[in-house]
């Protein structure tokens, strides 16, 4: 099954795509956790792309589109794969369908985790990640519960750039949701709930 997920910074996304992958065995495609591992390895992609994601924009389409389609030619990729933060605007949304056309591969479902911008707000000001295996918890949590790496707070988890990639998030990317729709591949879940529950809806949705 190949899935697009949707939904603003924070509301979930990442976690729902761990779930899947640990269930399902899918292939977890995050382009933010790509692009800040390009960051902290320090190649000229990781160098172009800090400045934008540092100010909460999107990084150029030319620099994260090759990223992807160079991950789905992976052989992981073919039992299934979940995009997680890609497409984030309509020119990717049509170079995403253009490929997977050229490879003879289609999308299955186009899922919104779908979240407030007020909560948004909260989760994002108490959120931190993981250094090594960009798991997400609550602040409070100092080594990672998922491989005991260090807990930090991203940059763009900051206050002053939180309202910033909302404002890029309603601007670029919720367009998607009617792109999709329009395609008959949108599902809609809840996404202001316990992890939990949140994803036995999920799995119902996808038909898992
Ligand atoms: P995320 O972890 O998905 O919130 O992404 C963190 C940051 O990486 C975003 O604020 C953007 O600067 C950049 N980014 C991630 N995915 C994309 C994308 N598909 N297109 C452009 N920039 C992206």
């Amino acid at each position: 099954m190949n899935i697009v997920l949707l939904g603003a910074p924070g509301a979930g996304k990442g976690t729902q795509a761990q779930k899947l992958v640990e269930d399902f065995g899918f292939a977890h495609i995050s382009t933010g956790d790509l692009l800040r591992a390009a960051v902290k390895a320090g190649t000229k992609l990781g160098v172009k792309a800090k400045s934008y994601m540092d100010e909460g924009k999107l990084v150029p389409d030319r620099l994260v589109v090759d990223l992807v389609t160079e991950r789905l030619a992976d052989d992981d990729t073919q039992k299934g794969f979940i995009l997680d933060g890609f497409p984030r605007n309509t020119a990717q949304a049509v170079t995403l369908d253009s490929a997977l056309s050229e490879m003879g591969r289609n999308l299955d479902a186009a899922l919104l985790v779908d979240v407030k911008a007020e909560v948004i707000v909260k989760r994002l000001s108490s959120r931190r990640t993981c250094r090594d295996c960009g798991y997400t918890a609550p602040a409070g949590v100092d080594k990672c519960p998922a491989c005991g790496g260090e807990m930090y707070q991203r940059d763009d988890d900051k206050p002053e750039t939180i309202q910033k990639r909302l404002d890029v998030y309603e601007n670029q990317t919720s367009p998607l949701v009617e792109y999709y729709r329009g395609k008959g591949l949108l599902k809609v879940v809840d996404g202001d709930r316990l992890v939990d529950d949140v994803y036995k809806d999920v799995k119902e949705l996808l038909a898992l």
